[in-house]
Order: C-alpha cells, then sequence, then structure tokens
C-alpha cells in the first residue's frame, strides 16, 4: 500500500472470540492470527497479578482462578453497573474490552510490522447508543482512532459481497455467535449495499446452547450420585462443566455422540451426549432464531421486499448442522455457510479499506478542485456529479499509486446504507396524564436520519421542559413507558410568563453510527438548545482520562 494511505484495521469484538483483519497488497482481506497463531481470540481477561492475560490462557485459566477471569463482558456493555473488582480497583466492560482490543492489535503489529492506529469495530446490529457508545471507548482507551463502529450483519454482508459477482442480490444474513443473534435483511447492488431490516436477540448465542448441556450435566450427575446438591455453586465445577460443554457442544457437530465425564466432591460420572438428545435439549433456543426471522421478513414486505435470494449463515454457532438443516425445511433453500468467524473482521477490513481509499480520493480531488477537503467531503455527491472527469482521473492516479485496479479504488465507492434497529422518541403526558413514549425515529429507518416534532407546555409560566429521551425495541409510534429505556435527559429552559400550551420544537438527529444529537427550541422566543445527552453507561470526562492513562502502563499478554 502506498505511503500515504492509513491503513485501517477491522475488528469483530466478539462475546466469545475476536480477530482482526486488513486488507492486503493484493487487495484480498485476510484474518491476521495471534501470537498462539490461532485466528480468532477467545474474549476472556484474566487479572494475574500486575498483568492482564488475554486470550486461550486466560480461558483456561478460568479453571484454576474464576474469580480473576472475566468472560462474556460484552454482554454488558453499556450497562451502568457492571464493575469488575480486581486489587481494590473496579474495572467498567469498556476498559476491560480494551484489553482484548490490545492483545488483538499487539499481536497484528508484530505480523504486519507496522503500528495500529485506526480501526473499524463492530457491534451487533441491535446495539443501542450506549452500547455503541461503550464500544467506542474501549477502542479508545486502547489508544486507537475509532473510525467506525458498523453493524456485524453489515460487515458480513460486505464480506459477501466482495465475493459475489453477481451484483443484485437481497440477502438474508442470519448471525448466530457465541452471545447474539442478529437477523438482517440487505439488498446488495453494484453502486449500493443497502441494509433493508435487522432484528435479533441480544441475550441467544452458542452460550445458551452451552447452558443447556451444563444444566444436562448437572441433572445427570445428581441422577446417578443420588445427590440434590447444586454442584454449580462450586466455581470449579462450574468453570469446569461451562468449558467441558461448550467443547462437546463443538465435537457434536462433527460426530454422532461424545462422552463427557463430570468431576465434583471427589465423584466423577461419565456422560454420554447424543446429538439427537442436544438437538432435543436444545430446539427452542433455535426456534426463537426462526421466528425472529419471520418477525423481519414481514418488517421486510412493509418496505416491498416479498423474497430473498440467498441465506447467509454467520457466526460460530451455524457451525451446528441442525441450524443449516432447520434453515433449509423452513425456508426450502440451501443456505450458505459463508466463513463463519471470519466475515465480519475481515467485512470491517474492508470497509475501512474502503474509508482510506475513500479519505485518499477526496484528499486528491481537492487539491484539483482547489476547495478544502472538509468542503470536498462534505458534498461529495455534488462535486462527484460536477466533476466527474475529475474524479476519474484522481481514481485512475491512485490505481497507479497503490497498485488496486481502478475499478478497486471506485469501488470505495460504494455507498454502505444502515438502518436503525433502535427506536428514538421523548416521554410525553397524555390527555389522561399518563407518561407514554413518542417515538421520533422508527427502527428500521435508514441512518443519517433527522426527525421533527412540535410538543406543547403543560401549565402556564412553565420554567423548563424536561426532554426524557429512550430507546424502544419496536416500531410503533407510540410505546408504554415500561417497554423504553431512557438512555439521557436534557432540560430546556424557558424564559418566563409563557401561556399553557407553549410550542416547543425537538428535533433528533441520527447519524450512520447510531450517535443521537437532539436539538430543542422553544419556537416563541426561538429559544434554542443542543442537549447533550447525559448518561451514566459509559465511562466519560475524568475516569475516561484515567482509564486511558492506565491503558498506556499496563501490559497485555
Ligand atoms: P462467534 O461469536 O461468531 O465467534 O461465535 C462463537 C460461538 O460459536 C461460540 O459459542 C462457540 O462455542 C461457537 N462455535 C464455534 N465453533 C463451533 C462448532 N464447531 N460447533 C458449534 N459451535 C461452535
Amino acid at each position: 500500500m502506498a505511503e500515504n494511505i492509513k491503513r485501517i484495521f477491522g475488528i469483530d469484538l466478539g462475546t466469545t472470540y475476536s480477530s482482526i483483519a486488513y486488507v492486503d497488497e493484493f487487495g484480498k482481506a485476510v484474518v491476521l492470527p495471534n501470537a498462539e497463531n490461532e485466528r480468532v481470540t477467545p474474549s476472556v481477561v484474566f487479572f494475574d497479578g500486575g498483568n492482564i492475560v488475554v486470550g486461550e490462557v486466560a480461558k483456561e485459566s478460568a479453571k484454576l482462578y474464576p474469580n480473576e477471569v472475566v468472560s462474556f463482558v460484552k454482554r454488558s456493555m453499556g450497562e451502568p453497573n457492571f464493575v469488575f473488582e480486581y486489587d481494590k480497583k473496579a474495572y467498567r466492560p469498556e476498559e476491560i474490552s480494551s484489553f482484548v482490543l490490545r492483545k488483538l492489535a499487539q499481536d497484528a503489529e508484530q505480523k504486519v510490522g507496522e503500528k495500529i492506529t485506526d480501526v473499524v469495530i463492530t457491534c451487533p446490529a441491535y446495539f443501542g447508543i450506549n452500547e455503541r457508545e461503550a464500544t467506542r471507548i474501549a477502542g479508545e482507551i486502547a489508544g486507537f482512532n475509532v473510525r467506525q463502529i458498523i453493524n456485524e450483519p453489515t460487515a458480513a454482508a460486505i464480506a459477501y459481497g466482495a465475493t459475489e459477482t453477481d451484483a443484485d442480490r437481497v440477502v438474508l444474513v442470519y448471525d448466530l455467535g457465541g452471545g447474539t443473534f442478529d437477523i438482517t435483511m440487505i439488498h446488495i447492488q453494484s453502486e449500493a449495499i443497502q441494509v433493508i431490516c435487522t432484528g435479533g436477540d441480544h441475550n441467544l448465542g452458542g452460550k445458551d446452547w452451552d447452558d443447556r448441556i451444563v444444566t444436562y450435566l448437572v441433572e445427570e450427575f445428581q441422577r446417578s450420585t443420588g445427590t440434590d446438591e447444586d454442584i454449580l455453586e462450586d466455581a470449579d465445577t462450574w468453570q469446569d462443566l461451562q468449558l467441558s460443554a461448550e467443547k462437546s457442544k463443538k465435537i457434536l457437530s462433527q460426530r454422532e455422540k461424545v462422552p463427557i465425564s463430570i468431576t465434583h466432591g471427589g465423584e466423577r460420572v461419565k456422560v454420554e451426549l447424543a446429538r439427537e438428545k442436544f438437538e432435543t435439549l436444545t430446539r427452542d433456543l433455535l426456534e426463537r432464531t426462526i421466528s425472529l426471522t419471520h418477525g423481519i421478513l414481514e418488517e421486510a414486505k412493509k418496505k416491498d421486499y416479498e423474497k430473498f435470494d440467498d441465506i447467509i449463515l454467520v457466526g460460530g454457532s451455524t457451525r451446528m448442522p441442525q441450524v443449516a438443516e432447520r434453515i433449509r425445511e423452513e425456508f426450502s433453500m440451501e443456505p450458505k455457510v459463508f466463513d463463519p468467524d471470519e466475515a465480519v473482521a475481515k467485512g470491517a477490513a474492508i470497509y475501512g479499506w474502503k474509508l482510506s481509499i475513500n479519505d485518499e480520493l477526496v484528499k486528491r480531488v481537492a487539491r484539483r478542485v482547489k476547495k478544502s477537503v472538509e468542503e470536498v467531503g462534505k458534498n461529495w455527491n455534488t462535486v462527484a456529479k460536477e466533476a466527474k472527469d475529475v474524479v476519474e482521473a484522481a481514481s485512475k492516479e491512485m490505481a497507479q499509486d497503490t497498485g488496486y485496479t481502478p475499478a478497486a479504488v471506485e469501488s470505495s465507492l460504494v455507498k454502505i446504507r444502515d438502518v436503525t434497529s433502535k427506536s428514538f422518541g421523548v416521554v410525553v403526558t397524555d390527555a389522561d396524564n399518563q407518561e407514554k413514549v413518542f417515538n421520533l425515529i422508527l427502527r428500521n429507518s435508514v441512518v443519517p436520519v433527522d426527525a421533527k416534532d412540535t410538543f406543547y407546555t403543560a401549565v402556564e409560566n412553565q420554567r423548563m421542559v424536561l426532554i426524557r429521551i429512550q430507546e424502544t425495541e419496536t416500531s410503533d409510534e407510540w410505546v408504554p413507558l415500561e417497554n423504553a429505556v431512557e438512555i439521557g435527559t436534557a432540560i430546556l429552559h424557558l424564559p418566563p410568563n409563557l401561556p399553557a400550551e407553549t410550542p416547543v420544537d425537538i428535533s433528533f438527529s441520527l447519524n450512520r453510527e447510531g450517535r443521537l444529537d437532539i436539538t430543542a427550541t422553544e419556537t416563541s422566543e426561538g429559544r434554542k438548545v443542543n442537549v447533550t445527552i447525559e448518561t451514566t453507561s459509559v465511562i466519560s470526562g475524568r475516569e475516561l482520562d484515567e482509564a486511558k492513562e492506565r491503558s498506556k502502563i499496563i501490559r497485555v499478554q
């Protein structure tokens, strides 16, 4: 790659495993193995005295030191109350995740021989505002310039799109990972990749399949030894069963049965688990993914997408043969298993590559049309139309400089349009004095999206309006308050002596990455406030600075 083009790495920060990829000199996305030569790294962190150990060793250490190891921290991203205490210090999910990111980058740097500064990180499609922000902050703590947070299924579709020659296809991405399930419909065309709609369950993944095996093993142990003791209360036994459950599950993807031994309190019980039994134990979990898929198909119909061409399976858990079998049966279509472990990181790398090529193209076009980079970047569509020749010449020149084909350079102009997986609104009081949520932005709207509505003050001489910003999973305009999550509040101060029913405009602006900006205007005097959402769900201010400082001196292994 030419010296002046910044390489942007793609990181799949997964619940159970993470990986990092980049686009090589030949324009191909490749995953970079870690120091242990594995292409995926367990997202597990072991606090080992002064050292932080990440990956396989940390995962194995969970057996011996269950209280010093953190797994599945992604499930707690954006949660204000999650802290892990170690050595009198409280660690929030962002900081713990930053250790995983550091390990990936450190090892990758060894392989590529350059410092990793800029990254694109993926997150599940239905991560809300706080979880996305937490993901970004994890990257910042690790010392990266986080160029963008993109959705995992979108990343998978980008990787898939890069391999498909037939440009116009509607695909369903069925992504069953370690902790999350995403189902997303995407329209891939030569000039754009458009997400149609997305849904899923952020508490459904391979871990739940493991848990079913664990429960079964406990029952078998109890039956065999005649005890009614809850052996999971013993932290060592719990860890042990978790690890053997996951191992056995993976073996069952290859074989018909697996022997498992359970050791607890000096007793040992041997169990043979058959694939058929495993499928029975977990059938309802699989069925839930099917019903969520139907939900998305219904939503797609509302957007005039009546059918799809392919189902692609991504995420490690789609290796379980029953997944493809059930999909085949339900949709009478052969699902395509597409790079289950690597598609997301590769897609993020391709996205990063497009960003870097695009940045350079904008720079070169700006130089030629004698305008600032910011101006050209902002008005790219107009510039690209009015100065088509200039864009073509700059693309050709870049192709020469970088060694990529002009077509590859121009492919960086492919637009990627995503949708919001949540609805956003405010709390209003209805005529019966009941508090409800009114959604200004509805789920599955194409982002970026702006929305504005007018609300009215309740009483005469009201001096302030408390704006309570809510996030919901439905696509209804009105939602009961108990079904919403408050993501922040803001206050609009009003001048004295306004009559009741004074109009107040509230505007929401959701950017491509899921960041929400809010403006409130009292229309009679044009008093306007830009509302900053106050949230305690992510690290900010001094706490963030401290975490960044700590990160500089903590060694990750
Ligand atoms: P991901 O988050 O996409 O990396 O997926 C990780 C999940 O995939 C974990 O729950 C793994 O246990 C699961 N997984 C990985 N390989 C297999 C396999 N061969 N069979 C069943 N599950 C697997």
